[in-house]
């Protein structure tokens, strides 16, 4: 076994590389998308049936946005195209979400 302490992805299974923009969420590329995107969905789905959504999920989104931008960007290991384009569709979701939200002043719980 190598001594690094990083580990892989903790997706049981997954032997890929945790990219350093992906550290604190412990997931490759593609097991971060794909949580993050199911995330993502799933708000849209509460929000298109007038549920409101915690500013909690908002900020959680937010968060995976940023690591997500990062990952893009750093290129510390080549994207493929595919996860290039899911990156750009997911930061597009979350932009909309938030634009959303404060257009939307009832959207989020925790304004009364
Ligand atoms: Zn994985």
């Amino acid at each position: 076994m190598s001594s690094s302490s990083m580990g892989g992805c903790r997706i049981p299974g997954c032997r890929k590389t945790v990219p350093a923009a992906l550290a604190m969420e412990m997931l490759c590329t593609d097991h971060f998308l794909e949580h993050a995107s199911s995330r993502a969905t799933a708000a849209w789905e509460s929000c298109h049936h007038g549920m409101a959504i915690e500013e909690e999920t908002l900020d959680g989104l937010l968060f995976e946005a940023q690591s997500a931008a990062q990952a893009l960007i750093s290129a510390e290991l080549p994207l493929e195209i595919g996860q290039q384009e899911k990156i750009l569709e997911f930061l597009l979701c979350v932009a909309d979400l938030h634009e959303f939200a404060a257009q939307n002043p009832g959207f989020s719980s925790s304004v009364n």
